[in-house]
């Protein structure tokens, strides 16, 4: 038995500060605390910092122009300028294309425009891998399309979409491309300037640098409208004092993601794997959702039939370990994420999904831990479920498809 220890494999929901960029963002607290946009001494170090920053990660995305670099307050909100600033753009254009599987970031905000500015939202299908049918989104694409936003890499499955083509056949008809890359950085190749996407949002908090400060990158031929207005800030694009050290702390964290693209391609995946085949193994009844060929190294979404997400993450914790599971438990209806119900996964299994996500500070002990844990957990917890069969052998045959469904009083807890 080994030793109780914290295993973090949830850095799809946030990750670490990197000590490095801690250190980096430490004198913007004290010693050059001056307003960037001041017009005195003190601003002088405080602007400077701001505009290597904004290079850096015009490098890391690989954009033409560092002032296509906009800061903002997290992704949500340069989620909600791309959709505000390309509906304003376009008021004759009343229809939003997007995917059933992107975060609530973007998804509430098109429920809303949907219901409240009667404009048509549509989501194109995904395969139970949660793919998309681009023969389906082509024929989608039609001259009322105000904006079509579809993320890069999603954050409970990993999965990658095509962005680049999607943007590409975007264009050709005078459509807006929008991206929400959060669970892209560092994880997928970007060069922003060779693609015809027009923005990308994403988040400072998923890779190593603080929660609070984000990215809206916005291509130089892409027309505009600002969505928080008051000062001059980001050249009259985002007005509010720049968060100087965020700023700074940003731009490290993206220097340092630069240098671990390959670290994370390659010995990420071998450890990611390595914890999905020790699963796999020993665990009966559970697979991998998600497109297996096209995912990002850092994530496993593993569906555990019969047993219940929450149970799981609880367990889990008594022994140390982070992640996250798929269900949204707030309204106490238990129900399965929407992106697993996008991907038909069956309910039996989308209750018990599990994410694991891994970053670059996940070491192989963490993982062999994590393995040894789980089927002892799952085992646990299937041994107290009505629809287990009590030799281990697999799901009850008795087990009622309607268990559940709707009816989330009836999941005891
Ligand atoms: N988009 C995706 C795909 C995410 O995973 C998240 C956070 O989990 C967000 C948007 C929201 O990011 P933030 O917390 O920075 O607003």
């Amino acid at each position: 038995m080994s030793e109780k220890r914290t295993v973090y494999l949830d850095n799809n929901a946030t990750t670490m500060v990197d000590p490095e960029v801690v250190k980096a963002m430490l004198p913007y607290f004290t010693e050059y605390y001056g307003n960037a946009s001041s017009m005195h001494d003190l601003a002088i170090e405080p602007a400077r910092a701001v505009a290597e920053a904004r290079h850096k990660i015009a490098e890391y995305v690989g954009a033409e122009y560092d002032s296509e670099i906009i800061f903002t307050s997290c992704a949500t909100e340069s989620d909600s300028t791309a959709i505000y600033s390309a509906i304003e753009c376009n008021p004759e254009k009343r229809e939003i294309i997007t995917t059933p599987v992107e975060h609530p970031a973007i998804l509430r905000v098109l429920d809303h425009l949907e219901e409240d500015r009667g404009y048509k939202i549509t989501k194109l299908h995904v395969d139970s891998k949660g793919r998309l049918d681009l023969d389906e989104y082509k024929k989608a694409l039609n001259s009322n399309v105000a904006l079509v936003t579809c993320m890069w890499a999603n954050n409970e499955t990993g999965n990658i979409y095509p962005v680049t083509e999607m943007a590409h056949l975007a264009h050709e008809q005078g459509i807006m491309f929008h991206s929400d890359g959060v669970q892209a950085m560092g994880k997928v190749d970007m060069d922003l300037k060779s693609t015809d996407i027009d923005m990308l949002s994403f988040s400072g908090h998923k890779l190593h640098a603080p929660k609070g400060i984000g990215v809206f990158y916005l291509k130089r031929s892409c027309r505009f409208r600002p969505f928080l207005r008051g000062g001059h800030q980001e050249s009259g694009r985002r007005a509010g004092t720049e968060n100087v050290p965020y700023i700074v702390g940003l731009g490290k964290a993206c220097e340092l993601s630069g240098q671990h693209v390959g670290y994370m391609r390659s010995e990420i995946k071998r450890l990611r794997d390595r914890l999905e085949q020790g699963i796999l193994a020993k665990v009966p009844d559970c697979f991998v959702t998600g497109d297996p060929d096209n995912r990002s190294a850092n994530t496993s979404n593993i569906a555990f039939q019969f047993v219940e997400g929450e149970g799981i993450l609880l367990k889990l914790n008594e022994y140390g370990i982070c992640a996250s599971s798929g269900s949204a438990c707030t309204s106490g209806s238990l129900d399965p994420s929407h992106v697993m119900k996008a991907m038909g996964i069956p309910f039996t299994a989308a209750h018990g999904t599990i994410r694991f996500s891994l970053s670059r500070f996940t070491t192989e002990a963490d993982i062999d831990y994590t393995v040894e844990k789980v089927p002892e957990i799952i085992a646990e917890l299937r041994s107290f479920s009505p629809y287990w069969r009590k030799d281990g052998s697999g799901g009850s045959e008795s087990f009622d498809p309607n268990y559940g469904q709707g009816k989330g009083a009836e999941f005891k807890k």
